[in-house]
């Protein structure tokens, strides 16, 4: 069986996404504490983390919606520092939009691009995100054919509804599918459990736990051409 889709997961496999994730933060707090300010009144800081609990335990259905979870959690928070329905809705809206800008301004890897060029070449190659990050924002775009968040599917890796998204868009079975990803659980189970074969993005050099090991493993993208060679080769 010979491989033809290559698909990626995308935080902390192409990117390190902590810097954009903590520049988003930072800018939504900017904002709020400008247009908001009774809304970061009303919580010090482990209050605040109590009441994303809260909103988190009242809105299960939110799970695999991180955009609208945020949503809502600007929402409640302005409603709780006393804004009105209306500017509550509407500050949701703004806030979420100027954290999406900064969350979505991510620094590939400095290998990723190369390599992603040399894999579009051979293969199709897709995109699977539990996050809200849009590849087409990002100079990795051109590489992918198709991309799925999440937010699109209505469930979060590793259930199996992500990867077979990938396997209705590609017309592929499982086993001509490599996934590429960071995420022991998400990304290796997930995948794996879908017979697909796996590479671990494992950048920070953790031990495996536990469970189906990866196909191959890897500490960096550059590596990566290679170990799908090895995987097509049956070796
Ligand atoms: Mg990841």
């Amino acid at each position: 069986m010979t491989i033809s889709v290559i698909t990626f997961d995308l935080d902390n496999t192409l990117w390190d996404v902590e810097p954009s994730l903590i520049k988003a933060e930072q800018i939504q707090q900017q904002w709020l504490l400008q247009h908001r300010p009774g809304a970061v009144a009303a919580f010090d800081h482990e209050a605040l983390l109590e009441f994303k609990k809260s909103v988190w335990r009242r809105h299960p259905e939110l799970a695999h919606h991180v955009s609208q979870m945020r949503t809502q959690m600007l929402y409640e928070l302005q409603i709780a520092g006393g804004y009105s329905e209306e500017e509550a809705v509407s500050g949701a809206r703004q806030a979420f939009e100027v954290f999406l800008g900064a969350r979505q301004k991510v620094e590939l890897y400095e290998e990723a691009l190369d390599v992603l060029k040399l894999l579009a070449q051979r293969y199709t190659v897709g995109a699977l995100t539990n996050g809200n990050a849009d590849i087409y924002k990002t100079d990795a775009g051109d590489y992918f054919d198709f991309a799925f968040s999440a937010e699109d599917i209505g469930t979060s890796k590793p259930h199996p509804a992500m990867f077979q998204a990938a396997l209705k868009k590609t017309g592929t079975a499982a086993e001509q599918i490599i996934h590429v990803g960071d995420d022991p659980e998400h990304d290796i189970r997930g995948a794996h459990n879908m017979g697909m074969h796996t590479v671990w993005v494992n950048i920070r050099q953790k031990p495996w736990l536990d469970g189906a090991r990866p196909d191959r493993e890897i500490v960096n993208l550059r590596q990566l051409p290679a170990a799908i060679d090895h995987i097509a080769d049956g070796r």
